[in-house]
């Protein structure tokens, strides 16, 4: 065999898979088509933080003047911002070519296929590994609608040459509510179409409650309950219509209804590497494939689809196969931010779903952030703790509000160390800040038992 692991998909989780075992002294080939570092650092999570900063300077140029600051805010030039952003992401782009090099693997820029079970196609040359890994991640998916083409996706979102002044997204998941909240922010008409009465299905009832008033606030408009059921063009217009039979029209149809698996023209079926009713790569607790020497991780796995999770399961995979230190990714109690402005950000259970197992308490707040008493802007922060009533194990944490995803992370240590309320009481807040919230919410809010009354 010409290598000890061949990696496709030169993402979040194969570079880490392919440095961590080339670190270990496996001979090691990794292959990329598109970008180095994958959808998070090209066309994902960082460009896409990058323009949610942009927009807080906004914001922010507006507050200072409850402070005694006299700021003219002057118009935005999103070419500018447009072209910082891709120097920045060329500069990550290269890190992570180099890294790969200086751990010494062999780098393969072009699309590889599987020619058989142990024999890679790629780049006008066929090599050979003991063992593949599958990282090729996903892609976003507009929904099957007459004219859904002429609608632009996320991947699209990073390179418009100019800012659309009207906007029409279509989705309320973690990429719909984060461009809705870009857009608006740097000046755009916008509006939110999706299925849900509530935005951001899967997170918690309150969470989801205070996100819809959140958009609201900040001049989204809001068609909830709606379907897309065609999108038509007029020049550079675009008009969609609803399944009530309204029309929008707009600079931007913006499709953001979820993504696919990157599995076409691998080579996945001859092989006999099984799909799951999603189009994912399926695979076992320990990223294996059907085929007991391909295993396959991140995105193309559709589990949980986020960078940390894809890294991890890159590094555990790397320590199993070829570090001696063979171990699992708990997906247990994995923390998430939405980067809207302001962020939400969630670890572990729901109330709903911490309580369809037994009773729980819940303790809520909400309140105005102390920036906003002077800044005027009308901004609520929510804050969230759900606990199990028998054993007191705080399970859930959930928030919405400023500096939501910095608080959760550390709130994250404590819910996967199994940290009681009792735990959060005794310790001492940081003040003034809002995260001493979470240590000095002292009123119960309610009991919910969804278990006892499914009985
Ligand atoms: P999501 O799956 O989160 O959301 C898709 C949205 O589109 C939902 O609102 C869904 O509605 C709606 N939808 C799906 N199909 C249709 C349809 N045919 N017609 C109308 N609406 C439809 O996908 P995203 O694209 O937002 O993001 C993909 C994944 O990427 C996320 O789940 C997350 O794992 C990851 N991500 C993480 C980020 C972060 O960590 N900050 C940021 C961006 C992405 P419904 O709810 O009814 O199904």
């Amino acid at each position: 065999m010409d290598f000890d692991l061949f990696v496709i998909g030169g993402g979040s989780a194969g570079v880490r898979c392919a440095r961590i075992s080339a670190g270990y002294g496996a001979r090691v080939a990794i292959a990329e088509d598109r970008h180095w570092g994958g959808t998070c650092v090209n066309i994902g999570c960082v460009p896409k933080k990058l323009l949610v900063q942009a927009g807080e300077y906004g914001g922010w140029a507006e507050d200072a003047a409850g402070f005694g600051w006299t700021i003219q805010k002057g118009p935005h030039d999103w070419a500018k911002l447009i072209a910082a952003k891709d120097r920045e992401i060329t500069r990550l782009e290269g890190i992570y070519r180099k890294l790969l090099a200086g751990a010494g693997a062999t780098v393969f820029d072009g699309h590889a296929t599987l020619a058989d079970a142990h024999t890679v196609q790629v780049a006008g040359k066929q090599v050979t590994a003991k063992t593949i890994v599958i990282a090729t991640g996903g892609h976003p998916e507009r929904p099957d609608i007459a004219g859904a083409e002429l609608g632009i996706i996320s991947d699209d979102a990073f390179y418009l040459k100019t800012m659309p002044r009207h906007v029409v997204i279509v989705g309320s998941g973690y990429i719909a509510v984060e461009f809705a909240g870009i857009f608006r922010a740097l000046g755009a008409e916008v509006h939110l179409v999706y299925r849900q009465p509530l935005p951001l299905r899967g997170f918690d009832e309150d969470i989801r409650d205070a996100m819809q008033e959140a958009l609201s606030v900040q001049g989204i408009i809001l068609h909830p309950t709606r379907l897309p059921a065609k999108l038509e063009a007029d020049g550079e217009r675009r008009m969609l219509t609803l399944d009530d039979g309204q029309t929008l029209v707009t600079d931007l149809a913006f499709f953001a209804t979820g993504r696919r698996a990157n599995v076409r023209g691998l080579g996945l079926e001859q092989i006999g590497v099984e799909l799951n009713a999603k189009g994912a790569v399926r695979v076992d607790d320990q990223l294996r494939t059907t085929h007991s020497h391909i295993f396959a991780m991140g995105d193309v796995t559709d589990r949980v689809n986020l960078t940390p999770v894809a890294t991890a399961e890159g590094h555990a995979l790397a320590d199993t196969l070829f570090g001696g230190k063979a171990r699992k990714v708990s997906l247990r109690n994995i923390p998430s931010a939405v980067f809207t402005t302001p962020p939400v950000a969630t670890v572990g259970l729901t109330e709903e779903q911490a309580s369809a197992m037994g009773p729980v308490d819940v303790y809520l707040t909400k309140f105005t952030p102390m920036r906003h008493a002077l800044s005027g802007r009308r901004r609520k922060t929510t804050m969230k703790l759900v606990v199990d009533k028998l054993t007191q194990k705080v399970v859930g944490a959930h928030m919405l509000g400023e500096d939501a995803a910095e608080i959760i992370q550390g709130i994250a240590i404590a819910v996967v160390m199994g940290a009681t309320k009792a735990d959060f009481d005794r310790t001492i807040g940081i003040h003034p800040t809002a995260a001493e919230e979470f240590v000095t919410l002292r009123t119960l809010t309610r009991t919910t038992d969804l278990a006892k009354a499914a009985e």
